[in-house]
């Protein structure tokens, strides 16, 4: 575990350093062999990630893993056999040929479609193991009711919201229920960009009908990340047909995307019709309660009972991403073991409470001087006594900005605004938060603010 948390700490943090594209495509299925002061090894799947890593990113992992406090002096990239890979069909599959896998035996699907880059189900997301919350039980639910009866009520379910709120694992772990169930059932999980990269490689190689008759013949086709279809006309179309073919054979399809239908710019009005057909759900990121309640299930997972001091930190600290936020625990929860030393407040501070850097152009007064212009609410009347109610909602606004821009701590941001007691700015910006899921208007009105803000 040491490792696996140690490295998914570097994940999470590499995540906010590339893009999403890199990501996926060169770090999503990497894992930490090993770990000292002389050496890092990590396992790549392929020659391409290997050369890849060891060209582009090497000093990035570096330099992360120096910070992280795991420094080496050398980093090699080791292919992981394809054993080690896990597979969801009845047939495995393997990559492309290249000198590293010569020993490998070279697998394909029945239709001789050869795949690259394949990452399939990961049965480590599970209906179980989702923690469900304000923000996310909707969602949930669907995907709870797709598992006991697929291809029915909700088809396509379309899944939108934020980066790193559980999208992913909600609508794998609807893969992983089902495949449960019946093992003999055809799930295909496919990240967009590979979905792109294996249709313009059939491209290349001439092998498109093979490419369609393999999304074809799912029983369940999961598509994550289709925001990333997003003007590429030719993939679309391919996509389009796909769709039309499971569809009427009523067969469950399920995506997610980081924005609604209506908002994924280029993307054909046909299969933005078609996104909408089924069912649609915002997805939001989980309130404060809910966070703390997916902190202690994955501390607990690793057999580490944090005291509730410490998940309040973390929770309150990591208010939006919930990778970071398991990155950060990941992080606190290797270093305490490779020390030999228990979780306390004062470590978790000292690891992560530099984390967050402060803008800095803002100041705590422009944020403050700027909520009141929107609300129309006097600064005197926001750090003075009154408790109308657009004063309230002004002051309120105010604690969460100060939190979630400029990362003040409680007690800072309450004397900003002239309270007297820190536990006010706490349940402030908890109030805000928890209403944010619930109130649109809300939503807007902070939205324009931090646009403001920015401008
Ligand atoms: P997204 O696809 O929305 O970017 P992911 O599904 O990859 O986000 O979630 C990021 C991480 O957070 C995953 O490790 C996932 O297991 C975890 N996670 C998110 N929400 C929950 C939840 N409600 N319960 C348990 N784990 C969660
Ligand atoms: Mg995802």
């Amino acid at each position: 575990m040491q490792q696996d948390g140690l490295w998914q700490a570097v994940l999470g943090e590499v995540e906010l350093s590339v893009s999403k594209g890199s990501y996926l495509t060169w770090f999503k299925n990497t894992e930490l062999l090993h770990n000292d002061h002389n050496l890092t090894i990590i396992g790549v799947q392929n020659v391409f990630i290997q050369q890849q890593l060891q060209k582009k990113f090497n000093n990035l992992i570096a330099t992360i893993l120096t910070k992280k406090g795991f420094p080496s002096r050398r980093i090699e990239y080791q292919i992981i056999t394809s054993t080690t890979q896990r597979m969801i069909y009845d047939e495995p599959v393997f990559i492309e040929k290249q000198e590293e896998t010569k020993n490998e035996p070279q697998h394909t699907t029945k239709n001789g479609f050869s795949h690259s880059y394949r990452q399939g189900l990961n049965e480590k997301y599970t209906l179980d193991n989702f923690v469900v919350g304000a923000g996310n039980e909707l969602a949930f639910a669907a995907c709870q009711s797709i598992a006991a009866n697929p291809g029915s009520k909700y088809n396509p379910l379309f899944i939108y919201g934020g980066v790193g709120i559980g999208k992913t694992h909600l609508i794998q772990a609807v893969g992983n229920a089902l495949k449960n169930q019946n093992s003999e059932i055809n799930i295909l999980y496919i990240s967009t960009e590979q979905f792109v990269q294996e249709f313009v490689e059939s491209l290349r190689s001439r092998k498109t009908a093979d490419f369609a008759s393999y999304y074809r013949s799912a029983d369940v086709l999961i598509v994550d990340d289709i925001q990333f279809i997003a003007g590429k006309e030719k993939i679309q179309e391919e996509f389009f047909h796909t769709f039309n073919a499971l569809h009427q054979a009523n067969k469950q399809i399920i995506i997610s995307s980081d924005k609604p239908p209506k908002d994924i710019p280029t993307l054909e009005e046909r299969l933005r019709s078609r996104f909408t057909w089924g069912m649609s759900i915002d997805m939001q990121t989980p309130d404060f309660e809910t966070r703390c309640a997916i902190i202690k299930t994955k501390s607990l997972a690793h057999n580490v009972e944090l005291s509730p001091d410490i998940i309040e930190f973390l929770s309150n600290n990591i208010p939006t991403n919930i990778r970071e936020l398991e990155g950060a625990l990941n992080q606190l929860l290797a270093f305490c073991e490779m020390r030999a030393i228990e979780p306390s407040l004062g470590v978790a501070t000292s690891l992560l409470g530099s984390s967050k850097s402060r803008p800095k152009h803002l100041s705590a007064h422009q944020v403050v001087d700027r909520v009141s212009k929107y609300y129309q609410v006097p600064v005197d009347d926001m750090l003075g006594p009154k408790r109308d109610k657009d004063i309230v909602v002004a002051r309120q606004s105010a604690m969460y900005l100060l939190r979630s821009e400029l990362h003040l701590s409680f007690p800072k941001i309450s004397r900003e605004l002239k309270r007297k007691d820190h536990t006010t700015a706490m349940h402030s910006v908890n109030k805000i938060e928890k209403q944010l899921n619930l109130d649109s208007d809300l939503k807007q009105s902070l939205a324009a603010i931090k646009e403001r803000l920015y401008a």
